[in-house]
């Protein structure tokens, strides 16, 4: 191999030198160096890469290219072959790795030892990490009883080491998970708790991570998917998670953690706001009804509003109709809809389906319903008087 890595041996290397053996043209038109040693822990095993500086220059990405080392892209002046470099990793982007990735060796493990359950794969992303669990009926209760003894292994600072071994000798270690490779591995032990095959970069001792809290988990595929985050991540959603409880909170004017059992409550006296509001309405739909069975001719209520809905006539209409022998033509022009709703009571007589088919043609519209009430509608406003002389007409024809 002809890069040496070493975050292999030291994941708290910064800061190293270090020299050029090729430069290559590859990535997206920025030069890609290999170096023959490097601290640069490139993209894999579900850790992203390190980002740093070559000689003050930015280095936006690394990549495993297998036999040939790795891969160090960099943005700006070019080292030359030959030329001995300075590379230093972004500290605090590389603590955030090795808190998640540390983090995951313990949860997994956790969940290992206490229900059978491995976990499958996993991926540091943006803001949090993933891993998905073979696990039987997952409960929040169940998921944190996990957290709770990887905090308490990550608070006993237990001692991280590395072991490299043959096939051979690990075959017979009890390992948490089947090496992905064959010949040689490089194990990672946690203190008489963890013992994985890794390639990624860990802390010295699990006091490192801090702390581990699980954000939120769901099925999928037949997985458990539990979404975590340790460390300084722990901290950032703490405090977003603090912030969103406090401002719902200030809308009640309450303290952080009363605020749910008032949020409840608002919901409930919404519900029976609601159910209010739909008692008052009919009320006033029985006294508006009752004004407009006033200027019925022949128990005919004909009549348009301005910008009521398709709800609120029918409400209407329904008034009008508990009261025998009438029928009620109502019109409404909303906003750039026209609306019809027509009805009658049972005792009168007339097919407001047909009446509702005929009228809605004028309003290059659709409607339709029961002979008793039909409802509907079109975008030709400026034709809904003509549509409601026209169902007029038809119906005193009939009669
Ligand atoms: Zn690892």
């Amino acid at each position: 191999m002809l890069t040496e890595r070493l975050y292999y041996s030291d994941s708290h290397l910064i800061e190293f030198e270090a020299k050029v053996i090729d430069v290559t043209e590859r990535v997206s038109g920025w030069a890609a160096v290999i170096l023959d040693q490097t601290a640069f822990y490139p993209t894999g095993g579900g850790q992203p890469s390190d980002t740093g500086t070559l000689n003050s220059q930015r280095v936006v990405e690394c990549i495993d290219d297998g036999e040939r080392g790795v891969l160090h892209v960099v943005q700006g002046v070019t080292p030359s072959r030959g030329s001995v470099v300075k590379g230093r990793i972004d500290w605090a982007r590389r603590l955030d790795h090795i808190q998640q990735h540390t983090g995951q060796h313990i949860l997994s493990q956790s969940f290992e030892k206490l229900f059978n359950a491995p976990t499958k794969s996993f991926r540091v992303l943006d803001q949090s990490s993933e891993i998905d669990l073979e696990i039987n009926n997952p409960t929040t209760e169940l998921i944190e009883r996990a957290v709770e003894l990887a905090n308490n292994v990550i608070w006993e600072d237990r001692s991280i080491t590395i072991r490299n071994v043959t096939a051979d000798e690990a075959a017979n270690l009890p390992l948490r998970k089947e090496p992905a490779r064959s010949g040689d591995l490089r194990l990672i032990e946690i203190e008489g708790f963890d013992l994985s095959p890794c390639g990624g970069t860990h802390a010295v001792r699990t006091g490192e991570v801090g702390m581990i809290a699980v954000r939120t988990w769901e099925r999928a595929k037949g997985l458990t998917r539990i979404e975590f985050v340790a460390g300084v991540r722990a901290l950032a959603d703490y405090r977003k998670a603090n912030k969103s409880a406090r401002e719902v909170a200030a809308l009640f004017s309450t303290g952080r953690d009363d605020a749910p059992q008032l949020a409840a409550q608002m919901v409930e006296e919404h519900k029976e706001l609601n159910r209010r509001i739909r008692v008052l309405e009919e009320l006033a739909a029985e006294g508006e009804a009752e004004k407009l069975l006033a200027t019925a001719r022949d128990g005919v209520v004909v009549h348009t509003f301005e910008g009521r809905d398709a709800e609120s006539l029918k409400k209407l209409a329904h008034a009008l109709i508990a009261i025998p022998r009438t029928i009620a033509l109502l019109a409404s022009r909303d906003k750039d809809t026209a609306r019809l709703v027509f009805a009658r009571s049972a005792d009168a007589v007339g097919d407001m389906n047909a009446l509702m088919r005929e009228a809605c043609a004028l309003l290059d519209g659709r409607g339709g319903g029961k002979p008793e009430m039909a409802q509907g509608g079109g975008k030709k406003v400026e034709r809904l008087a003509d549509a409601l002389t026209h169902a007029l007409t038809l119906l005193n024809r009939a009669s």
